[in-house]
């Protein structure tokens, strides 16, 4: 790119380095012709759809409401923070891929609950228990009932 001091042509990257969790690379540029250096941000242009809630109100999307949401389930479970990046990457991702530019709060719910049961089956049962609790009382029973039936057999005496 053009050097935003003197508009000369020739600017080379002095340093480079991945910021915002590998989301953003960061240069430092210096240009050749005055000297000045300046800082550029790329970053991929992937817009996430809008969320569109259950009163029926839109809003943007939210990772930081997303991973937290993730991490209140996962409270004082053996599950790491790469394990939960990795979720939540999935999760955009096929908000991505449906290709729609909104999507329903009930949709990311399901495929958070998607992720969580394949990390974690208590925080599954956590957070399916508070997002289900309005919405779909005997399917969540059904999942009680297939889990304690999974459930190893206490040892007796
Ligand atoms: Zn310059």
């Amino acid at each position: 790119m053009y050097c935003p001091f003197c508009s000369a042509e020739d600017t080379k990257v002095i340093d480079s380095r991945l910021v915002a969790e590998g989301g953003q690379v960061r240069r430092r540029r210096e240009c050749l012709s005055c000297q000045e250096r300046f800082t550029t941000y790329e970053l991929a242009e992937l817009l996430m759809p809008r969320v569109i809630k259950s009163d029926d109100n839109r809003e943007p999307f939210d990772e930081g409401k997303l991973r937290s949401g993730l991490l209140r389930a996962l409270e004082k479970r053996p599950v790491g923070m790469e394990q939960i990046e990795e979720a939540i990457s999935h999760i955009k991702h096929d908000l991505r891929a449906t290709g729609e530019r909104e999507v329903s709060s009930r949709m990311i719910g399901e495929q958070v609950m998607g992720q969580l049961r394949g990390l974690d089956e208590v925080a599954y049962v956590r957070f399916a228990s508070v997002y289900r609790s309005f919405q779909d009382l005997s399917e969540f029973r059904a999942e009680l009932d297939r889990l304690e039936q999974n459930l190893p057999e206490q040892e007796k005496g």
